[in-house]
């Protein structure tokens, strides 16, 4: 076999700041089959509706292969953006096709945002903890970070004030579900949040891609929906790759014209535009209510993998540990006592081949607690859940003797 081949080259500024974390390096270890790993941000593979993608890319080709295959315009495939405007109108928005741009997973959302609105310094308000992806993805673009209170009912919207607020270029939201906390915001905090940041003139981007999977409890309105009435600037952030899956790269942002005109130019210069086969066979699945049907055995199953965490924690977790009881969603989050440090405990249990991740890297900002960690229970199954929790809990009464 050839050996890969090993040129030099000078690294950009920009690129010198990617760094691999410790934390990753250690989880390369749980890609092995041998080990239980609550640490993946995974969706469930058994729930994928292989046959319907399967039948939907087929119909495609066979009735538009031509056009499938082609270019197509960078906002995206028309149909889809007009699906995605309506959709969200049924929830309570008021958006046209115009304020939908498709892209390749609302991750590539995230790093576009960061392309057009963050400056070096730029001020950028996050939740604490928040999305390990999105502070990766806005790094890049060198802002200050500066970290908004949450508490048990997630952010805290009396924590936005003039002076945090002041300059900011958005805070990033994760009002449903969040990752990694599992929290949800009830409606009276998205209600304040919204007027509060309309009064401070702040941009809110609403990352929801778990909104679909609630299994307890009842839907909340998007902070999109309420943003109108509010007169706040709201930019949703939404994806297929929980709802579908997450291979088709796809998700799509809501926002002002101007905005996305502008996010128009950032993905030109990224990619042109998100596949079109992939768009046109998702507007297929989607168009006649697939997801109507579909979604509720997604949250059945979530529901149920959820649960058998809980009541294996419940079991095996000293009593001084605490944790969150997620209406939806893929993660719970846990608190152990003061003193016990999760990076350490990772150590041990990646000798006793369990996985999950710790809380600091979460943070945007120091000082970030060292007890906390996030465990991922989609697609364990239940045995290995047991087993994996129980190993755990054995590690962490261990420290506390
Ligand atoms: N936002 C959040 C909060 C996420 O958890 C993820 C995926 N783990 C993404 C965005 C990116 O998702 P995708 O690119 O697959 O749409």
């Amino acid at each position: 076999m050839d050996k890969p081949f090993e040129p030099e080259c000078s690294f950009s500024e920009r690129a010198t700041q990617l760094t691999s974390s410790a934390i990753r390096e250690i989880l390369k270890v749980t890609e092995r089959p041998d080990v239980i790993s609550f640490a993946g941000g995974l969706p469930a593979p058994s729930g994928f509706p292989v046959d319907v993608v399967r039948a939907a890319f087929d119909k495609v080709l066979v009735s538009n292969g031509r056009s499938a295959l082609q270019y197509g315009p960078t906002e995206g495939y028309a149909p889809l953006r007009a699906w995605v405007a309506n959709d969200l109108n049924s929830k309570g928005a008021k958006v046209a096709p115009e304020n939908i741009l498709i892209v390749s997973g609302s991750q590539q959302a995230l790093d576009l945002l960061g392309k057009v609105l963050v400056d070096k310094d730029s001020k950028v308000l996050v939740e604490t903890p928040s999305y390990l992806g999105a502070l990766q993805s806005f790094s890049l673009y060198q802002p200050r970070f500066v970290s908004v209170a949450s508490d048990e009912g997630g952010l805290v919207p009396e924590a936005l004030t003039e002076s945090n607020a002041s300059g900011a270029r958005f805070l990033y939201a994760l009002p449903n579900f969040q990752n990694p906390t599992g929290r949800t915001l009830s409606r009276q905090r998205r209600e304040t949040l919204v007027t509060r940041a309309a009064s401070l003139g702040l941009p809110v981007v609403e990352d929801d891609p778990y909104g679909e999977l609630r299994y307890a409890g009842e839907p909340e309105p998007s902070l999109l929906s309420l943003a109108a009435d509010a007169g706040a600037h709201v930019i949703r952030m939404g994806s297929f790759s929980k709802v579908l899956a997450p291979g088709l790269r796809l998700g799509y942002i809501a926002a002002s014209r101007k905005l996305i005109d502008k996010l128009v130019q950032a993905k030109q210069a990224t990619d042109l535009h998100t596949a079109t086969l992939t768009q046109m066979a998702v507007y297929e699945i989607v168009k006649d209510g697939f997801l109507d049907t579909h979604l509720p055995t997604v949250r059945e199953l979530y529901r149920q993998q959820c649960d058998y965490m809980l009541d294996a924690l419940q079991k095996e977790f000293p009593s001084s540990a605490t944790w969150t009881r997620p209406e939806g969603g893929m993660f719970i989050w846990v608190t152990l006592p003061e003193g016990i440090d999760t990076n350490q405990l990772l150590q041990k249990a990646i000798e006793e081949k369990v996985a999950f991740v710790p809380g600091e890297p979460f943070y945007a900002n120091a000082p970030a607690p060292r007890n906390t960690l996030r465990l991922s229970f989609v697609t364990v199954p239940e045995d290995k859940i047991r087993s994996g929790v129980a190993i755990l809990g054995r590690l962490i009464k261990a420290q506390l003797a």
